[in-house]
């Protein structure tokens, strides 16, 4: 089957000449196995950081082996007592076409229940990051007015939408398009959106909050992330959860240089990674999947056919050509 593996590392955005797309043996499932006909995969910004040799909260992919990362596939065959043929599982083989892997170490999804994409993006990682990182991380509450970036985004579109929905006073989000400030707007329910490349963040973010921001849901870093700083109210909290603004910098970028500001309006920056928050997944299930199901939260999809097309997906996604959840079925 098709596998997509790491040639080489980046240095700066990644290139086609840093994955290498081969033609791989199918491994028949030992014991306590399956075999997986992958059907659908997801591209994660994080992928980006573990193309790079370091070290991280998850291991960097290792040069001349397969990528990896969630994806959804069929049981083709079973040689544990834990799944049969035909059912459909969740787990951490993506990139390749067949995934031989410990029973173990997949979950079952009902794809009666919601599409089966929809367990790689709102009601998967992203949507359990959203949910983790509002709630406990920037613990939201009524009442508060929420900034967040990357708002039209698989993490952001979500982020917003539970915070308006659970008595935000207003609710900001930022993205990169015109397109995506109407669809935060009219689409997912913000009360106000722009395009940080319409000008500095920090005056357009002053403008949509003459009233300064209580909880900032950070995506994006960089100027985001000063601006931000800048127009929190006293004892605002920020949810530290990504910064994608320089995750293809070679050289690490200045950080904000209002962070005394952290100091003088008594702030709280808090990192999180949602490998930390299983915990919440059962309640996060109990609260958004009948949100989800009867339309109440809006999610978009960007759907890239071909695994081989994988690498593409992957640059579109840090060049921010998806709206929602960027997918590549396989
Ligand atoms: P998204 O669906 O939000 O896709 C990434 C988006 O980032 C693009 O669509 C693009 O949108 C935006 N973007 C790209 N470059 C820039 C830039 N220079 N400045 C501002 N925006 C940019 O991805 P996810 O929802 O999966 O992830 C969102 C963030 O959450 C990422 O930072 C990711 O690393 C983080 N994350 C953290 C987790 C954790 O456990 N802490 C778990 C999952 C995700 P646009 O057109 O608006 O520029």
């Amino acid at each position: 089957g098709v596998e997509i593996r790491l040639a080489s590392r980046p240095n700066g955005f990644p290139t086609q000449d840093n994955f290498e797309i081969t033609d791989a043996p199918v491994t028949a499932p030992g014991e306590g196995q399956i075999l997986v006909r992958n059907k659908v995969m997801s591209v994660d910004p994080a992928m980006r950081g573990r193309m790079n040799d370091v070290k991280s909260y998850v291991p960097p992919f290792q040069l001349g082996k397969p990528l990896d990362g969630g994806a959804v596939g069929e049981v083709i065959a079973s040689n544990s007592p834990q799944f049969e043929v035909g059912q459909h599982v969740l787990h951490y083989l993506g990139w390749r076409e067949y995934a031989t892997l410990d029973a173990k170490r997949a979950v079952p999804v009902d794809g009666d229940a919601a599409p089966l994409n929809a367990y790689l993006g709102v009601l998967g990682m992203p949507g359990l990051t959203a949910y983790a990182g509002l709630f406990e991380i920037a613990e939201f509450k009524e009442g508060d007015t929420v900034f967040v970036s990357g708002a039209a985004g698989a993490v952001g579109s979500l982020v917003g939408q539970l915070a308006k929905q659970n008595g935000a006073a207003k609710v900001i989000g930022s993205a990169g398009s015109a397109e995506k400030v109407r669809h935060i707007t009219e689409d997912l329910g913000f009360d106000a959106a722009f395009n940080y490349k319409d000008g500095a963040v920090r005056d357009q973010l002053a403008q949509a909050a003459p009233d300064g921001i209580d909880v900032y849901f950070d995506n994006v870093g960089g100027d985001h992330l000063e601006a931000a700083i800048d127009e929190l109210n006293d004892f605002g909290r920020i949810a530290a959860c990504g910064a994608i603004s320089v995750y293809n910098d070679a050289e690490p970028s200045p950080g904000p240089r209002n962070m005394f500001k952290i100091v003088k309006k008594r702030l709280r920056i808090r990192g999180f990674i949602v490998i930390d928050h299983a915990d919440l997944r059962e309640k996060f299930h109990t609260d958004v999947a009948p949100l989800v199901r009867d339309g109440k939260i809006h999610y978009e999809e960007t759907v890239v056919e071909g695994l081989r097309n994988a690498p593409e997906a992957f640059f579109g996604l840090l060049q921010g050509k998806n709206t929602g959840k960027m997918l590549v079925t396989i």
